[in-house]
Parts: C-alpha cells; sequence; structure tokens
C-alpha cells in the first residue's frame, strides 16, 4: 500500500441501518482502491436504545423489550448474507454479553459500566459490515478499535491519547493494509487500564479523523444521509442547499456549533495534518458533496447557520462582585474543576450568565445538583434552561461593515436573549428560546442565502 493515496472512509448510522444501505457503502469502498480503512457507526437506532438501557431505570420486561428491538436490527442483516454460520456465533456471543450489562443495573450506575454497554452497537454492525464487504469481493478483516483509540478516563467523552493513537495505529493497523481493509468501529475507544470509553454522541467522525491522523491519510470521507455540509440543517428548512466546499475554520465553527453532520472535533485533527475531508450522502455518492480543505476558492461573510439545541443558561449573581476582582476565576475555577466549558458569556455589573451546552441522551448531565451547589457557595446562582444557540458561520465578520446589520434586520421581530460576536471573525452567535429557533434559522436563511 503506498501511504500516499490512503483514504478513510466513515459510514454514519443510517448509512449502515439494514443490508441494502450497507451493500452501497461496500460498493463505495470497492471503488476507491485507497480506501483502506472503514470506521462504521451502530446501525441507526442502536445506540439511542443502549442509551436508553443504560440511563432509564427500565423494568425487567421493557429491558428485554429494547434488547429485543436491537436483535431484530442485526438479525435482519445477519440473515442477508450468504454464508453466515460463524458470524451468527459471533453475533450471538455479543448479543449475550449486552444482554448482561443491560441487565446489571448495578454496574449501570457508573459511567464505567454505562460505556460497556455503549460501545456494542459498533461492535455488532462492524462485525456485519467486515462479512457485507467480504460478499462484495474485498479482503476485509474486523479490527477492535479499543486496541488503538487509547483515551483518558473520562468514560462518556473519552479525551484522545494523539501520540500513543498515532504508535499504535502504526504498529497495529497500517502492516495489515496492504493485503486487507480493516473495519473497525467509530465513537469508541479504550484508557490505560484497557477499559472500554467512549467519545461521546457522534463520535464516530471523530474517530475516522483521528485514525487519518494517525495514519498519514491524506484524505477521510465522512459518509452519511445527506450529500454534502448544507446552509444549514435540511431539516430545519427545504430551501438550505448543499455547500460544494469549505474551509477547515468554518467546518470547525460549523461543527462546534451545531451542525450535527461532523461531531465537534472531527476538524481538529484534519487542521494538525491538513487532511481533505469530503462529507457525501451513501446513497447517492454520485450526486458528489462537500469538500473541506485548508483554502478555498471563496470566502464569503455568510456560509452557513447552525443551530445547537438543549443549552442552559446559568445566571451567577452577587453583590460582592461590584469591584471585586476574582469573582469570575472563582466561578471559572468551579466549572473547570467539572470540566465544564462555557460558550456564552454576559456580565452586568453584579451577575454573569453563562451558556452551557447539554446535549440530549449525553451519557451524563453537563450541569448537575454538584456544581450548582458548588457555585451557590459563592453565589445566587439561576439556571435557566430550554434556550437553543443559532449561529451564523462566515469570514471576515468582524471586520465589514454592514455585515451584522443583515443579520439583525433578519432577527427583527426576534427576541434575542443572548447575543455575542465570536473571539474569531467566523461566527456570530444568538441565545433564543428553543420553540422559536426553528423561524429564527428559517428567517435568517431566507435573508442571507435565497
Ligand atoms: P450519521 O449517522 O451519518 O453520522 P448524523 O445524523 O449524525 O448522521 O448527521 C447527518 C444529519 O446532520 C443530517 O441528516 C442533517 O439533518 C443534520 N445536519 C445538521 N446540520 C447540517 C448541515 N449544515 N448540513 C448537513 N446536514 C446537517
Ligand atoms: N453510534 C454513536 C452515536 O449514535 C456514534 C456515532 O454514530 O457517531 O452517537
Ligand atoms: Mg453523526
Amino acid at each position: 500500500m503506498n501511504s500516499t493515496t490512503l483514504n478513510i472512509a466513515k459510514f454514519g448510522g443510517t448509512s449502515v441501518a439494514d443490508f441494502a444501505a450497507m451493500q452501497n457503502c461496500a460498493k463505495i469502498v470497492a471503488s476507491n482502491p485507497a480506501t483502506r480503512v472503514v470506521v462504521v457507526s451502530a446501525s441507526a437506532g442502536v445506540t439511542n436504545y443502549l442509551v436508553d438501557l443504560a440511563n432509564n431505570e427500565l423494568t425487567t420486561e421493557q429491558i428485554n423489550n429494547t434488547i429485543a428491538s436491537i436483535e431484530k436490527i442485526e438479525f435482519a442483516i445477519l440473515e442477508k448474507l450468504n454464508d453466515n454460520a460463524a458470524t451468527q456465533l459471533e453475533l450471538q456471543s455479543l448479543l449475550s454479553e449486552l444482554s448482561e450489562l443491560a441487565h446489571n443495573t448495578k454496574n449501570l450506575q457508573t459511567d464505567e459500566g454505562k460505556d460497556a454497554l455503549l460501545c456494542m452497537g459498533e461492535r455488532m454492525s462492524s462485525l456485519l459490515f467486515t462479512e457485507v464487504l467480504k460478499q462484495e469481493g474485498c479482503a476485509a478483516l474486523n479490527f477492535d478499535a479499543r486496541r488503538v483509540i487509547k483515551t483518558d478516563s473520562q468514560f462518556g467523552q473519552g479525551t484522545p491519547d494523539i501520540e500513543q493513537i498515532a504508535d499504535h495505529a502504526k504498529q497495529l493497523m497500517a502492516p495489515a493494509l496492504a493485503e486487507q481493509v480493516l473495519v473497525t468501529q467509530g465513537f469508541i475507544g479504550s484508557d490505560s487500564n484497557n477499559k472500554t470509553t467512549t467519545l461521546g454522541r457522534g463520535g464516530s467522525d471523530y474517530t475516522a479523523a483521528l485514525l487519518a491522523e494517525a495514519l498519514n491519510a491524506q484524505t477521510c470521507e465522512i459518509w452519511t444521509d445527506v450529500i454534502g455540509v448544507y446552509t444549514t440543517d435540511p431539516r430545519i428548512t427545504n430551501k438550505a442547499r448543499p455547500l460544494p466546499e469549505l474551509s477547515f475554520d468554518e467546518a470547525a465553527e460549523m461543527a462546534t456549533f451545531g451542525a450535527k453532520v461532523l461531531h465537534p472535533a472531527t476538524m481538529v485533527p484534519a487542521l494538525r495534518k491538513n487532511i481533505r475531508v469530503f462529507v457525501g450522502s451513501s446513497r447517492e455518492p454520485e450526486k458528489g458533496g462537500t469538500w473541506i480543505a485548508k483554502d478555498c476558492s471563496q470566502e464569503p461573510y455568510y456560509r452557513a447557520i447552525t443551530r445547537r439545541k438543549d443549552q442552559v443558561m446559568v445566571t451567577v449573581k452577587t453583590p460582592s462582585m461590584l469591584y471585586a476582582s476574582g469573582f469570575l476565576s472563582h466561578v471559572f475555577g468551579i466549572l473547570a474543576k467539572h470540566q465544564i466549558s462555557v460558550d456564552l458569556v454576559t456580565t452586568s455589573e453584579i451577575s454573569v450568565s453563562l451558556t452551557i451546552d447539554n446535549p440530549p441522551n449525553s451519557v451524563r448531565k453537563k450541569i448537575n445538583q454538584q456544581i450548582i451547589k458548588d457555585l451557590r457557595e459563592i453565589c445566587e446562582v439561576v439556571v435557566e434552561e430550554g434556550f437553543d444557540l443559532v449561529t451564523v458561520v462566515g469570514n471576515n465578520m468582524h471586520s465589514e461593515a454592514g455585515v451584522s446589520s443583515r443579520i439583525f434586520q433578519a432577527l427583527n421581530a426576534h427576541n434575542l436573549r443572548m447575543i455575542c460576536y465570536g473571539a474569531n471573525p467566523h461566527n456570530m452567535s444568538f441565545l433564543v428560546k428553543e420553540d422559536t429557533s426553528n423561524q429564527v434559522v428559517t428567517d435568517l436563511h431566507s435573508e442571507l442565502f435565497e
């Protein structure tokens, strides 16, 4: 294998949802000889079922019903394989492991226990996809990502160890690539004690980018259910249109501010190693997609609009903040201790409002009772939920006259709770009530892109 032509292909949940979808993906892999590593998500719906098992107190009957729903998805794929006896044994063994973990409710009280269960979806889909690839005539091997994707022990949101990943990938994966396509699991890794960790919801994109970096790949393809990155989420407005190109900076902003099509950290390895990233639809590969690269032919003021749901606003207030230095560092010290990252900040004489991301289905809620208790020791605390963050992503947004006034014109009729110019020239964000965010995005889109 010539490492100058290495491509990593990642297929998301809908792309590996069933046998027919997997066949489309296998054709994409077979059509590009540079694709030697394939990263798969769990089949659509499976991780949601696993999160349900991990996070909710269910009756034995509910647990069994949920496992049955997962089995149905996996067996429907298995049954379409020609020669499936050996794969059936492996799948059954994974399902027994899953069932044991799901019924061990005590174990599920820890984030470590939850991750051991959450990894099962990718372990099953990678097993099945390897067989589909072989059936398409491609020499393929199922490879356990946990041998390479080393992280810290922050279960539910592991931080990858870039150096170890590079070492392990070069030793364990690279030599095999000449002979076989390695099919591996997105989203999962392991810590220094070889305990399973996960990278946060949607983390398979991040896995693909990390492996692209570790193996010195030139390109990383994210195959999903849309024909590229759009001007906004096409589920919000049908006027959204796919973008042929994006810069690393723009894509990173979009991912950070809620464009679900890319996990927020995906662009970080791509940026470090200048790896071009492609986003396209596995159902319609002939329609092309978006290429994300260091430089673009154009740098428009407005490129896209994103929305991040489930934002929490925390207001901390103390009369002693008046003239007091050090109050903010206390507040941020508490948040840092709990590994909370803050997005928007506004201050007044005696209060500070902060927004914090609280993603649904995440393994753990970010702002919890302990954090509030710690903050209450130094100030009054008000927590408000039910907000969305809407962001306009573009270029030179700080330096050109009129760029923001056009945005405000579109938002004239809306009540904006917080407004924030990004610390870089690529974004401008607004906190709005969640029941208005669809309209806010639609109105902005109509003004800026239609
Ligand atoms: P996968 O399972 O393949 O990882 P995701 O559901 O995570 O797929 O991401 C694809 C979805 O992202 C699309 O179906 C679309 O609704 C959503 N999305 C949000 N913002 C954008 C955007 N700007 N462009 C394209 N898709 C977007
Ligand atoms: N299966 C995981 C999830 O649903 C990871 C991924 O799909 O990227 O979040
Ligand atoms: Mg995704």
